[in-house]
């Protein structure tokens, strides 16, 4: 049997092909994909911004689906499981692996990345990455799970307190994830800040938080601040409205050359926290519940589902920020899969 997947051969460029059916080793499973995300990670890996060494690949790092296969030392999961997946691969054995910081490891890698991913009819991957989806589980939004549990590692870094003012720059997905989950925390009354009307509109539609622009929020101060743009005028207009002895959370990916001024004193008199958050890290279970319990806030967070032949298509509109989160579906425009 012959598996459709999109392929990327080479920067810019990517395509709807036939792969070997994918194979389980010892301790992996074959998942029959149900939906996979598409997120900015994704436009910036098949842009070439994450290296030429990467292609060909097969994208799609949050993926849900069935077990299909089990590898000869699989021992716990089964054919016909529904399992969520993780895609970081730690290796297990570096010193920062061994102080449980496995999303800083030496070797560090993802599915979807840096082994074929889930933007296919099915993929392989380590059973240890798998997280099963009991049958009550909400499966509308278990596509959200990969994006939710960045998001809960990002909160986990931040711990916010309840009852205190939050503002989140940036609506973007990741931005009203942030915003809902903040808000789920009982922490508020969150601001959701961002220059375009469209996205706007879309956190003031699909969060509680109030949205504003940029222009809007000049002089306020509140004790929680997430940075969620990746662009270096927002991490400044981020760092602007920490108030005194307040945090801020640097989740946005930024590019690696961008440089900020900072003032030292400011953070000293003002006894700032500023924290990062990279990636996953032991927040895949607490993801798992967060979702099952916020589900029917999350789930409207899809926005629009396209089959593997559409990739085009899905792709345009993430670029063009006109979707919230977009799923890969196989067999969606056959109305195929449950
Ligand atoms: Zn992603
Ligand atoms: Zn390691």
């Amino acid at each position: 049997m012959r598996v459709r997947a999109v392929v990327a051969s080479a920067p810019g460029r990517q395509s709807v092909e036939h792969i070997p059916d994918p194979e389980p080793a010892a301790s992996e499973v074959v998942i029959e994909v149900r939906a996979c995300g598409i997120c900015g990670t994704d436009l910036h890996l098949l842009s070439g911004g994450l290296g030429d060494d990467r292609f060909p690949l097969v994208p799609g790092h949050e993926s849900w689906g069935e077990i299909v296969a089990v590898g000869t030392g699989v021992h716990d999961h089964r054919v016909g499981d529904l399992v969520a997946v993780d895609p970081s691969l730690h290796c297990g054995r570096c010193g920062r692996c061994l102080r449980g910081q496995g999303n800083m490891c030496e070797d560090w890698g993802a599915i979807g990345a840096t082994r074929p991913g889930a933007w296919a009819e099915y993929v392989a991957v380590p059973e240890a990455n798998c997280h099963r989806l009991d049958a009550s589980f909400p499966r509308e939004a278990a596509a959200l799970l990969e994006p939710v549990a960045c998001a809960v590692r990002g909160l986990d870094r931040l711990r916010p307190r309840a009852d205190e003012p939050a503002v989140v720059c940036g609506a973007g997905t990741m931005g009203l994830i942030l915003a809902l989950l903040l808000d789920a925390r009982g922490v508020g009354p969150v601001t959701v800040v961002d220059p375009h009307p469209a996205r706007r509109e879309l956190a003031a539609r699909l969060t509680d938080a109030t949205a504003r622009h940029p222009d809007e929020v000049t002089g306020l101060r509140v004790p929680w601040v997430v940075e969620a743009t990746g662009h270096p005028s927002g991490f400044t207009q981020a760092l602007d409205l920490v108030d005194r002895a307040g945090h801020l959370l640097v989740f946005g990916v930024a590019p690696p050359a961008a440089r900020v001024e900072v003032s030292p004193y400011r953070v000293y008199a003002d006894e700032l926290t500023i924290v990062g958050s990279m990636a996953i890290l032991h927040s895949f279970p607490a993801a798992v519940d967060t979702v099952r319990r916020h589900a029917a806030r999350l789930t409207p967070l899809v926005t629009a589902t396209f089959d593997l032949a559409d990739i085009g298509t899905a792709l345009d509109g993430v670029r063009a920020g006109t979707t919230v989160k977009t799923l890969i579906v196989p067999g969606a425009s056959r109305g195929a899969r449950r």
